[in-house]
């Protein structure tokens, strides 16, 4: 077997773009059909490879196949052979699974750019009618959900179709100006300069430093990034950065000194700052940045600065868990343990004799951890630290 038209993919194409072009170059009906004889013809060249390339193009991505992806990865290549295409080309184009996390979110990667699996749209992707005119393929930049403008048109990518008021998704169809129904798609809607400037913003070389923050942003403001507000608020927000932030600490430090009801060396910080260190580590970065941490940081680092210690416990003597220690000083719970150990890092309460501390309990001095902090504060770039060496 072997296909007669060589269709090259375009190093920006999504991979369910390019399978699609492939399949109509060669006169299919479209992926599924395809994919039917793919399935046969790939049992054939090995009994693992059975049902490795889904007959759905919207599951064909690569992290879509999970504990399988090592075999849809194997039938990508020997699609890549009957194309007649370099292989690293075609597996090029797919999003697969990465070892990251931003936070407690999965990560995928393609090429150099890592971002939040929740970003992916799942069942819809709009087009922008006058680049599928100009070449007849579709980015993979359209698949995000932020990216909802085109950058090279200035238009607001279309989303819905006219006719049957359906979301689009060329993967269902399987025809890029097309719906379901069968209608041409039209465009319409006006042109969103939040919208515009994400979009330029995900389709350049420095997409790697946003796309944790709009996750960041998406779970802190509880917007659903699909929303069409989400990209003018987190816009309005960033234009404002760090006060933005700084003047939502400054709340939740207010309101813990009106609400005081314990001192505060027997108060809980999550009780006071909710999960802002937790959350704030959706905000990283593939190469370990993070501006939300950092002026997180800053920010504590001023209020034990204002605060100093003092016969009566104040606001900076709250006591944090072993996790949220760890977060504030950028390494793991295992080396706070250690910090521990080693007296660098005091316990809260009086310990019992090999009693175990455990990551939910709150028994470090955010004082403590902020000084410690600000005592590796040269270390930069802010790798995870090792605290071990060199005592
Ligand atoms: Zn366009
Ligand atoms: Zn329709």
């Amino acid at each position: 077997m072997h296909f007669l038209v060589q269709t090259k993919p375009y190093p920006d194409e999504a991979l369910e773009s390019y399978l699609l072009r492939l399949a109509s170059d060669n006169s299919y009906d479209g992926y599924s059909e395809l994919a039917d004889i793919l399935w046969q013809w790939l049992v054939e060249q090995d009994h693992e490879l059975e049902g490795a390339l889904p007959l759905e193009l919207s599951k064909v991505d690569v992290y879509h196949a999970r504990q399988a992806s090592s075999f849809r990865i194997r039938a990508l290549k020997l699609l890549a052979q009957l194309a007649d295409v370099n292989a690293g080309n075609i597996l090029a184009l797919a999003w697969r699974r990465s070892n990251f996390k931003f936070g407690n979110l999965a990560a995928v990667s393609r090429n150099e750019l890592t971002i939040p699996l929740e970003l992916l749209r799942t069942d819809n992707i709009p087009v922008c009618i006058e680049c599928l005119f100009e070449s007849s393929y579709v980015p993979f930049y359209w698949h995000l959900k932020p990216y909802k403008t085109c950058h090279k048109h200035k238009t607001q990518l279309t989303t819905h179709c006219g006719e049957c008021h359906e979301l689009i998704d060329y993967r269902a169809s399987e025809a890029f100006l097309e719906c379901g129904c069968g209608c041409k798609l039209t465009s319409s809607e006006q042109l969103n300069d939040a919208d515009f400037k994400i979009a330029s913003a995900l389709a350049s070389s420095s997409s790697q430093k946003i796309v944790g923050l709009i996750s960041w942003f998406a779970k802190v403001k509880q917007i659903d990034v699909s929303d069409l507000d989400f990209n003018r608020t987190f816009v309005e927000y960033f234009s404002t950065w760090p006060e933005s932030l700084t003047a939502e600490l400054n709340l939740l430090t207010n309101n813990a000194r009106l609400k005081q009801l314990n001192p505060f060396n027997k108060t809980k910080f999550n009780s006071v700052y909710g999960n802002v260190n937790c959350d704030a580590q959706i905000a990283a970065t593939s190469n370990r940045k993070n501006k939300v941490l950092d002026e997180i940081i800053n920010y504590f680092v001023e209020l034990v600065d204002s605060n100093p210690k003092a016969k009566h416990p104040n606001i900076a003597d709250l006591v944090l868990c072993t996790f949220d220690a760890a977060v504030l000083l950028n390494t793991t719970t295992e080396q706070v343990y250690r910090l521990h150990q080693e007296g660098f890092l005091t316990c809260a309460y009086p310990q019992k004799k090999h009693e175990q501390l455990r990551a939910d309990s709150h028994v470090f001095y955010l004082r403590q951890v902020i000084e410690l902090q600000q005592a590796f504060a040269a270390e930069k770039p802010q790798t995870k630290k090792q605290f071990i060496a060199p005592w």
